[in-house]
This record gives structure tokens, sequence and C-alpha cells, in this order.
């Protein structure tokens, strides 16, 4: 199956190529491909969010990479928004891992674990 990336890529693309998503041949308003990607997402994780510092090709502290929550896209979205804003700073939100910039990691714990998830914090 095609990645996410791979699938919303081909959706932009075929957008502009008449409407048909080109991997279901579904007009792009009855496509699911990308609904269903999420949902195999979602299907792959343990519960568990994971707190990552990740500093490799990063300038100065790095980003606090959070990986695994179990939560949709648009309420990712929503979530990334309230995390930067708690931080203070910016991020990034791809392919289900939101990216904070700095090492928030002491931060982010306490913030979603107030949120009720269950959260490590992943090497780095
Ligand atoms: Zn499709």
């Amino acid at each position: 199956m095609a990645s996410l990336q791979d699938q919303l890529r081909g959706l932009v693309y075929s957008t502009e190529h008449g409407d048909t998503c080109p991997d279901c041949r579904q007009p792009i308003a009855d496509c699911r491909c990308a609904e269903a990607a999420e949902e195999d997402r979602l299907a792959s994780l343990d519960g568990i969010v994971r707190l990552r510092r990740e500093t490799k090709g990063r300038k100065g502290k790095g980003v606090t990479l959070v990986e695994g929550v179990p939560l949709k896209a648009d309420e990712l979205k929503v979530l990334a928004k309230e995390l930067k804003k708690r931080c203070g700073t910016g991020g990034a939100l791809k392919d289900g891992v939101i990216e904070i910039q700095g090492d928030q990691r002491e931060v982010l714990k306490g913030e979603l674990e107030k949120r009720g998830y269950k959260v490590k914090l992943a090497g780095g």
C-alpha cells in the first residue's frame, strides 16, 4: 500500500488532471484512500506517545518529536497547534508526527499526561 504521503501527493497531482484518485480511480469526492491510510496508521499505534529529541541535521537544540499520538489528522493538527502555543515555539506536523522546535520534552510530557496520554521519553 502506498504511504499516506504518496497518496496525498497523488491526490494533489490528480486534482490538477481531472479529479480522480490514481489509487482507487474514484472521483476525489468519493475517495477514501487518505482516510484508510489514516485508519491503518491509527491501528498500528500502541497507545503510547513517544517523545524523542532529534538534533541530527538540525540547528541549535534540535526538535522534539511527538510520535504515536492516537488522534486523527485533523485532531492532531489542533493538538500540534496547542502544544506549540504551550511551548511558545514553532513546529510542524508531518506524517502523524508532531515536531516542536527545541528540547521541549519535559513540558510536552507534562502537557500530554495532563490530557490523559501515556508518555514515554525515547532515545536522545
Ligand atoms: Zn483513492
